[in-house]
Parts: C-alpha cells; structure tokens; sequence
C-alpha cells in the first residue's frame, strides 16, 4: 500500500478514531470493521465503435453491511486501482453511518479514460459493468451511484441494463441511485453534494464569524461537485476567486462569473481560456488567501509538502480523501477549520437515500422537500460532530470518524459479529 495512497489515507483515519474507542469498543470487533468484506475484480469485454473486443478491469468493493445494503459511487478514471476502491468504499461505510442512512459502504471502479470518451462507446462500457456487476448489485446488496467519470446518464444506462436483463420494464426497488429524474430518479440529487458542501461551509462560517457575503472561496475541481459548490457558493454572495480543473486553472480576484464559467466548460471541456478572468496554476491555487478552499476533485491534493502554504480559514472537502494524514495534523496545529470528507461531501448519500426510499415506496419527492431535508440533516449533522470536537478537544476529522465509526460498532455489537 503506497503512503499517502487513498487507503492509506482511509486506514489512517480509522486508526485515529479506533485508539480513541479503544477504552469503549472490543479491539477484535475493531480489528473486522477495518476490513472489506468482500473485493471483487471484474474483467469486462465490451466491442466498442471500432469493432474490436477492448479489455477493461473493473472493482467493486463491499466494505461493510453493517447499517444496510453497501451505497457507494463508480469511479471511472485511468489510475484507479483496487486499493483506491477499498479505501472509498471504507470511507462510505463511515460516511452513511455518520450521516444516518441505513447503508454500508461500497465503491466500484472501472479503468476507463472517460474524459472525450465516444459517447456510444461509454454507454457500451457502462452496460458491460452492469451485467457483469449485476450479481452483486441490488437493493438488499449494493447500490451504485455517480462518482468521478460517471454521471446521470450512465445511472439511466446502468438501471435499464438491469431491468432488460431481468424482461422488466423497471426494477424492482432501487438499484442505482443518481438516475435520470424521468426514471425514478430525484430532483436535486445532481446538485446535492455541492449544495451539501456549501450547508457545511455557511455552518462553519457561523461557526467562526465570518459572513457569507463578500467571503472568497477557491475550488478545485470544476464537475459534479466543484461547479455545484461553486454556483451556491456565488448564489449566496461568496466571491469564487479561483477555480481549476485538471487542464488549468481561472482566478478573477473581483470574482469569476460561475454560471458563465459553466457555460465556457461545457463548450471548451475545462476552465481553461475562460474569458472572464486570468490564467492561473492549477496547484499553486491552492495556497491563494481566502475564507474557504473547496478541494472538489480527486485525493491527496494537500499534502505535507503544501500544507504550509495554505492560506484557508476553512477546508471544505468537496472531494474524497484530498488531504494526506500528515497535512491534516500541519492544517491542524495551524487552526485551519477542516470540514472533513465524510461529512462535508455526504449530501449526494443523503439525497441518495431519499431517492431510495422514494422508488421503494413508489412514491414523489419535490425539489423543494428535498432541499429542506438536505440542509436539516446536514446542518444537524454539523452541529454533533462540532459539538463532539468542542467538548472532547478533538478535530473535526476524529470527531466525525468516532461518531461514524461508533455507530458502525453499535450496528455490529446488535446484530451480533459471530459470522
Ligand atoms: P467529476 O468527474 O464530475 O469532476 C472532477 C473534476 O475534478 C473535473 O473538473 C476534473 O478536471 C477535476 N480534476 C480531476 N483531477 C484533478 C487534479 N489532479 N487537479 C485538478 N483538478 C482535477 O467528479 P465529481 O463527481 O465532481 O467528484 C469530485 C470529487 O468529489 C471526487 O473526489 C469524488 O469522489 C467526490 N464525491 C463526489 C460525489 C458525487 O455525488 N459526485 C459525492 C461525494 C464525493
């Protein structure tokens, strides 16, 4: 396992919240809920556009059943690897425990470049991944969502996959959360993450005293979750001064104009050459002076080496594991306010369980109930970890992760951990 790899970062994390349960919790029952449960490597095989049969590896990870069935997105990216997948799929099982969904982690990954990806030949791959997934999908199993590379449409893919191969019209139950509104999907699921990084950002703001008007925010990562957080950061009178993706990076001191920005990415497929500020380096925006950096894109972008740099009041993880251990202690001493990945990032679970409930029971959510349970669990949820850390003397990240972690042993101790 490679330091300051995503599972690494994972078991890290855990360690710390396992020496502070120590006294209250069976060492041994500690010791199972560090491990998967089950990893699984697929080979798929699809015939793409050209005619020609192409090889892709594809990993789905089970880390607990705990609370429920395994919840967790799919990955598509060049680099990701089995290790990554389990480290995410730990990180879910804290995340929903924490967040109250009645869900055990998963996380699936497909060794795919999505990026300019033929749109036919995607569809193919995402279809290939459901039918050889589909033995270890389902409500009662795992259920997948968005993730980096992956999107709505490859959920409206993945469920039809699912309900052909059985001679159904729909599933039976959910399979696949993040869908397409028009297939039982939610309204607000698309936005829920970045709206939900935002929920923990105005806390945090209230938090420390800082007002939300006339605040400067800088986000890494411009997709599902950077270009949300962003909008709703500007919607509630934040100046976004600098955004990057994986091309470059934007920075307009005056702040950048988001909804024009998300129009000049959807043309030009990244931040770069916007009009409406300067070039900027993509790592270097990082260290900008402002009220909050939203770390939205992949792991291990604030490490040891920049940590010292940062000149954040308040990191709010939009991403997965973009802090290394060693950078969360420098952050800390430093009195940067993190608001760690299992909490800040945990609205895209939240609403995905809302859409969980709503096709099991086949019923109608509208966006506006949606919003209103979002900010109500995410905000409460804020205010127990803050709490916690306040009068325990720990981080917000020890905090969150005892919390997750203990109610993941609690789930264990009442179902009885002899299998
Ligand atoms: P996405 O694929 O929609 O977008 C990722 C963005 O990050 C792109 O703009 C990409 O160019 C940029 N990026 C990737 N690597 C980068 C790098 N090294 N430097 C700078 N920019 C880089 O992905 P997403 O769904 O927005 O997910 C982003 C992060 O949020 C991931 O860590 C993901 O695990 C996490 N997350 C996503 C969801 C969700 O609902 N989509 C939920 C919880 C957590």
């Amino acid at each position: 396992m490679a330091k300051n790899s995503i599972l690494a970062t994972a078991m890290a994390n855990f360690d710390k919240a396992a020496a502070l349960l120590g006294g209250e919790v069976d060492t041994e029952l500690l010791a199972k809920i560090r491990q998967p449960r089950e990893r699984i490597e697929i080979t798929l095989g699809p015939q793409l556009g050209d005619k020609k049969l192409h090889l892709f590896r594809a990993f789905l990870v089970r880390h607990s059943e705990a609370l429920g069935p395994s919840k967790g997105g799919i990955r598509m990216t060049p680099g990701v690897t089995l290790d990554d997948v389990t480290g995410l799929a730990m990180e879910m099982t804290w995340k929903c425990a924490l967040i109250g969904v009645p869900f055990g982690g998963g996380k699936s990954g497909i060794v795919a470049d999505s990026t300019g990806m033929d749109k036919f030949d995607k569809e193919t791959l995402v279809r290939s991944y459901a039918r050889n997934a589909s033995r270890h999908i389902g409500p009662q199993v795992y259920v997948p969502a968005p993730d980096m590379g992956t999107n709505e449409r490859d959920m409206g893919h993945i469920k039809d996959a699912i309900s052909f191969s059985k001679g159904q019209a729909t599933t039976q139950g959910c399979y696949v959360t993040g869908k397409p509104v028009i297939l039982g999907g939610i309204p607000g699921r698309r936005e829920a993450t970045g709206s939900g990084v935002v929920i923990c950002v105005a806390e945090a703001f209230k938090a420390l005293g800082i007002e939300m008007q006339g605040a400067t925010a800088v986000v890494q990562g411009f997709g599902n979750v950077g270009a949300i957080a962003a909008k709703v950061l500007q919607e509630s009178g934040a100046s976004v001064i600098a955004v990057g993706d994986l091309y470059g990076a934007v920075t307009n001191e005056k702040g950048l104009d988001i909804d024009a920005l998300i129009e000049h990415v959807a043309k030009a497929g990244s931040v770069k050459d916007f009009a409406g500020g300067s070039a900027g380096d993509g790592q270097k925006m990082l260290e900008i002076p402002c009220d909050v950096l939203v770390p939205a894109a992949s792991a291990n972008q604030i490490t040891a080496d920049n940590a010292p740099r940062i000149s954040a009041k308040i990191i709010a993880e939009g991403a997965n594991g973009p802090t290394s251990p060693k950078a969360d202690e420098i952050l800390t001493e430093r009195g940067v306010f993190m608001i760690p990945d299992i909490l800040c990032n945990a609205g895209g679970v939240f609403v995905s369980y809302l859409e969980f409930t709503q096709e099991t029971q086949q019923e109608q959510m509208t966006e506006q109930e949606v919003q209103t349970r979002l900010q109500q669990r995410m905000a409460e949820k804020f205010a127990h970890v803050h709490e916690l850390a306040h009068e325990r003397k720990l981080s917000m990240r020890d905090a969150a992760m005892y919390l997750g972690v203990s109610t993941v042993c609690s789930a264990m101790i009442a179902r009885g951990y002899l299998s």
